[in-house]
């Protein structure tokens, strides 16, 4: 290993608290250090070329060193590096990329709310949902519905509407009305149900937990449309719609968080279109500025924005970089590039089908028990044994040791428990996702030998 690499991780053990990270475990072990990127791979300071299976996280939908997403952040940056939307105020690169985000959503969305993440645009949901119930005299309505192994980010209220045991355990119950209801995860918790069953079965929970809150005192239900952190949740065909149903019947807001979704990762501009959602509000982030800047929002449909516009009053609700010139700029770029290069219906067609085909090939390698994908996100789950789905011992980590065996392959590909996922960039060839699949089946043959 280099002296400057040793140099760099000490530093950054020293001083650097990273997220979601054991620093203990760091500081033993040292971080893989990234140095640059390009296309779909990306390089650490030992000069190693790693394929990005995961986008970075999620978000690098078309790949490094696109130079049209550079250019359009630096002449912002020359022209208005920043100034805010509070107060009646407004600068061209927010009000066109809301324009041009009413033009690929969903009909009836018709506004965009903008923050810095996706974290921060569920706490805007939370604010944006009690204060269209207390407009419209219902303001007993304070019960958001959510499900376990949901992710809807990290701060505070973010945290208590995800549903990860992990981030439970040191977020608690800070935030108040937030329950929980079981996922749809047929591999985990079906049983004998069939897919179509275990779905209706699934949805009906959210029915089963209206009617004990009451009605009249639930504000929203907030899901994935499919969950991406908590390990690449594909819910049966049924489950969406029995959902919607259920939303309607009772009158409740649905929030589709799409900040993994969105933006053509599932083949269509939002997740919800491809799945069959009509949702109220819709959360985005990552994708829409392929992770170049941060940005993030809300799509606030008709029903909500017509009562917000409409009724008066200050929306007392906002982020000192709500709509960065810089980062919508980028935005901007970003999804002219998508649209104007065919890249969604892409995915629909091309290059989203031959990743579905190429990644079902792993459900013949003896330690899968499923391999699953849509659009352009896939997970596989370890197993000790491939007929009962046994698996592998806690403490033999299968899924870590499986990540470990793939970043030295030139791989990444990320770990969630014993469930392995992928989100590669929509911009990959086939020999990309190739690559993907032959490096995967080799690490899988290195886990197998690792823990037989
Ligand atoms: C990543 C993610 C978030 C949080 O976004 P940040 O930008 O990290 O705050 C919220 N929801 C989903 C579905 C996500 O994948």
């Amino acid at each position: 290993m280099s002296s400057k690499t040793r140099s760099w991780q000490k530093a950054d053990s020293d001083h650097y608290l990273h997220p979601f990270t054991d620093h203990h475990d760091l500081g033993q072990k040292g971080a893989r250090i990234i140095t640059r990127a390009e296309g779909v791979y990306v390089y650490d300071s030992e000069g190693n070329q790693i394929l990005d299976g995961m986008s970075g996280l999620w978000c690098v939908n078309l790949g490094y060193g696109r130079q049209d997403l550079i250019e359009a952040g630096c002449r912002q940056l020359q022209e208005l590096p920043y100034y805010n939307s509070f107060f009646q105020t407004a600068h061209p690169p927010a009000i066109e990329l809301s324009q041009l985000l009413a033009e690929v959503s969903p009909p009836g969305f018709k506004l965009s709310f903008f923050t810095g993440s996706g974290s921060e645009s569920n706490d805007t949901n939370i604010k944006l949902v009690r204060r269209y119930w207390d407009l419209v005299g219902q303001p007993q309505r304070k019960k958001f519905i959510s499900r376990k192994n949901a992710y809807h980010g990290s701060t505070v209220a973010a945290g208590t509407l995800g549903g990860m045991g992990a981030m439970h355990e040191q977020t608690g119950d800070m935030v108040n009305h937030v329950v929980h209801i079981e996922q749809p995860y047929h591999f985990g918790l079906g049983g004998d149900l069939s897919p179509a069953e275990f779905g209706l079965r699934q949805a009906r929970l959210l029915e089963e937990k209206i009617k004990e809150l009451g009605p009249e005192n639930v504000a929203a239900f907030i899901g994935e449309p499919v969950q991406g952190a908590g390990g690449v949740i594909i819910p049966p065909d049924t489950y969406w719609p029995e959902i919607q149903r259920i939303c309607r019947k009772y009158d409740i807001l649905l929030i589709a968080d799409e900040v993994i979704t969105g933006f053509g990762r599932l083949g269509e501009w939002f997740g919800s279109t491809r799945l069959g959602i009509e949702p109220d509000l819709i959360t985005f982030a990552k994708g829409v500025t392929s992770g170049y800047l941060p940005l993030g929002g809300v799509l606030v449909g008709e029903r909500v924005g017509e009562v917000i516009s409409a009724q008066g009053g200050e929306f007392a609700h906002g982020y000192t970089y709500s709509g960065h010139p810089a980062a919508c700029a980028v935005a901007l770029a970003n999804i002219r590039a998508l649209r104007d290069e065919g890249i969604v219906e892409r995915v629909k067609n091309e290059i989203g089908p031959y990743f579905n085909q190429s990644w079902a090939k792993l459900d013949d390698h003896p330690i899968i028990g499923e391999a699953r994908s849509i659009g352009m996100v896939g997970a596989l789950e370890l197993v000790r044994d491939k007929s009962s789905r046994e698996r592998f011992d806690k403490d033999q980590h299968a899924g870590m040791r499986c990540r470990d065996f793939c970043f030295q392959n030139g791989l990444v590909m990320r770990a969630v428990g014993d469930g392995m996922i992928v989100a590669p960039p929509l911009v990959c060839e086939k020999a990309h996702i190739d690559e993907l699949v032959e490096k995967a089946w080799k690490c899988l043959d290195l886990t197998e030998a690792a823990l037989a």
